[in-house]
């Protein structure tokens, strides 16, 4: 009957010994009660629920000298470029088989203690004799836990830049089971941990629930947006407990409200992604490895498009793959004029869109008997039709260029996207007041009044003043402006451009908008380094810039970057201000 059936897959579920007993105990219970009481549904429930639990199955990883390179093809299949993190996934992936080879040692040993000490059990020697054995064991659990801890994985970067497909790949290498988890938007921690089971509709967490349905201990599992997750509120702290499942000392004993007895973790291979590390609860950053995704440049979506993205979207739509033909320069001009992004999820739609209007345009042809007449190619003057009039003009060269306004270079948090933006500088009568405003933070409010007061102390030698005397804020007031006022920006890499704005309001003589510009300034006027250089030169390339200035200090940042980038940019490294008025004028 019913119960029998029950008791089998418990069985047959491999429980821990304090899983089991919890199990006989209920089913002692379970036993005594009436079927038709309230009782009894709640109990069989948590029964089937400790049966679907993995306790101990788990698949074979594909660990053999062949793993790496096979992982590697598996990588490389699915993504083009990305070659740093691909060698650091590969990195994480041997250090994993190594200390799963030394986790076996660690097992065979404590197999061969245990014997040991059960043969001395039955041998009825003094039992102090077994006592150091014992302890040997611990230390030998100890060694193994610490091995056992691998540091999860965090990939950070903007939409569509392949975090989640790139967890995807990891799995399929290792030919491990693979579940992905949402946690944007997770307030109440019962949704991670799970409901006590006083509570009517009781459930286990987000956890268990993944781990019943891959059915084994050793997952790959998402957790995508962790920087979405909700701190402590009125339902609990949902970090706090994601902060039990990622630590290694603690998670392989955790504890489900739900299921109420301890379930090993530490198998589980976690990756976690998020768009930005400032919402991420530190406790829990401290806990991630990182790898950041800079997004891709105009070059690298172009490869992306025609070795991944189009042939998916092209059999997706049930065509076959000769049926739809775009040239480089077609998915150039979808990139540039359609998109606008670090990713390639917006790309990807795109071309969605094209396929799909293409399989129509065959479908038509096909039903009319006019096959011969289908032409596969897309032309650049085609995509008005199919994807509508362009949506970014690409361009800023044809922007006018006007005194005091000076393009700058963001990067929008850790491993975010970059771009460019104009920083606006006018003047009027007034009593010598700055007035800020663009949502700027306090660093960037100090940054321009450490430019001011490096211009004012030179005015005489920038030729803005014939009087060395006279101050050029007498009379006047400045209001200085970044656009894009709703986003928040701050941060001092905005000190050079701030100063040559002031210059040139001061001077009447404008800069070319395609000439952008990053660097901090002291009040000495020197320029100092800065963050996200790769991040901005992607935007301003973008953005249609041609020239950038950057500080001496970040030549470093430049070896690094693209060809393409390198190629597409004019790039002058300067130290102090007086050398980057060479450049500019
Ligand atoms: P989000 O932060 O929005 O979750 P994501 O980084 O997880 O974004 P994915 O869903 O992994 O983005 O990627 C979007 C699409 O782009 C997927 O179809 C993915 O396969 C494709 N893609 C991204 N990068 C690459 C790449 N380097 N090569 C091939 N395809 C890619
Ligand atoms: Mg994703």
């Amino acid at each position: 009957n019913e119960l029998d059936e029950l008791k089998k897959r418990i069985d047959e579920a491999g429980l821990t010994p304090e899983a089991e007993k919890v199990a006989q105990r209920e089913l002692q219970r379970l036993q005594k009660m009436n079927p038709a009481q309230a009782e009894y549904q709640v109990c069989r429930n948590y029964l089937e629920n400790l049966a679907e639990i993995p306790w101990s199955k788990m698949t074979e990883d594909h660990f053999d000298r062949e793993t790496l390179r096979r992982a590697r093809q598996q990588l490389d299949d699915d993504h083009y470029g990305l070659e740093k993190i691909k060698k650091r996934l590969l990195e994480y992936l041997a250090v994993l088989k190594l200390k799963q080879s030394v986790n076996a040692d660690l097992e065979t040993q404590i197999k061969m203690l245990t014997e040991q000490a059960k043969e001395a059990t039955q041998d009825n020697k003094a039992s102090a004799d077994t006592a150091p054995r014992n302890e040997d064991q611990l230390q030998i659990l100890k060694t193994k836990r610490m091995v056992d801890k691998s540091p999860i994985l965090l990939l950070v970067g903007p939409p569509g830049t392949g975090k989640t497909s790139l967890a995807k790949s990891v799995a399929t290498a290792l030919g491990r089971k693979f579940h992905r988890i949402s946690l944007g938007g997770v307030r109440d921690e019962a949704e991670i941990r799970g409901h006590r089971r006083t509570y009517v509709a009781a459930m286990p967490g987000l956890i268990v629930s993944g781990l019943k349905k891959v059915a084994v201990t050793n997952p790959v599992i998402l957790l995508d947006e962790i920087d979405k997750i909700g701190t402590s509120n009125f339902h609990g702290d949902p970090s706090a407990a994601m902060l039990e499942v990622l630590d290694p000392e603690q998670n392989h004993t955790f504890v489900d409200h739900y299921v109420n007895i301890p379930i090993d973790l530490s198998k589980v291979l976690f990756i976690a992604t998020a768009n930005s590390l400032d919402t991420i609860p530190p406790p829990l950053l401290d806990r991630m490895e990182m790898i950041s995704l800079p997004g891709y440049t105009t070059l690298e979506k172009r490869h992306i498009a025609t070795r991944h993205l189009l042939p998916k979207q092209i059999t997706t739509n049930g065509l076959e793959s000769s049926r739809v033909e775009l040239s480089d320069d077609v998915i150039d001009k979808i990139i540039t004029s359609y998109t606008r992004e670090s990713g390639v999820r917006n790309l990807e739609r795109e071309l969605g869109s094209v396929c799909r209007s293409k399989a129509v345009e065959f479908a038509d042809a096909k039903d009319s008997a006019a096959l011969e007449k289908y032409n596969p190619k897309v032309m650049v003057d085609d995509l008005e039709n199919i994807l509508g009039i362009e949506r970014f003009d690409e361009e800023i060269a044809e922007k006018s260029s006007r005194p005091g306004v000076v393009t700058g270079l963001v990067a929008y948090s850790t491993g975010g996207q970059g771009s460019i933006l104009f920083i606006e500088v006018a003047d009027m009568p007034g009593t010598g007041r700055v007035q800020l405003t663009g949502t700027l933070g306090d660093v960037l409010k100090e940054s321009v009044e450490v430019a001011l007061t490096w211009v004012k102390a030179h005015a005489y030698e920038l030729a803005l003043t014939h009087d060395p005397d006279q101050d050029i804020m007498k009379n006047r007031s400045i209001h200085v402006h970044c656009p894009a006022g709703a986003t928040p920006k701050d941060g001092p890499s905005a000190g050079l451009a701030h100063t040559i704005a002031l210059i040139s309001l001061f001077s009447g003589k404008s800069v070319p908008p395609t000439m952008a510009m990053t660097g901090e300034v002291s009040l000495r006027g020197k320029v100092t380094p800065v963050g996200g250089i790769k991040e901005k030169l992607i935007g301003a390339l973008r953005a249609g810039v041609h020239t950038v200035m950057l500080p001496r200090g970040n030549r470093k940042d430049v070896k690094d970057l693209p060809e393409e980038v390198k190629n597409g940019l004019k790039i002058h490294h300067v130290e102090h201000i007086w050398e980057a008025l060479r450049y500019v004028w």
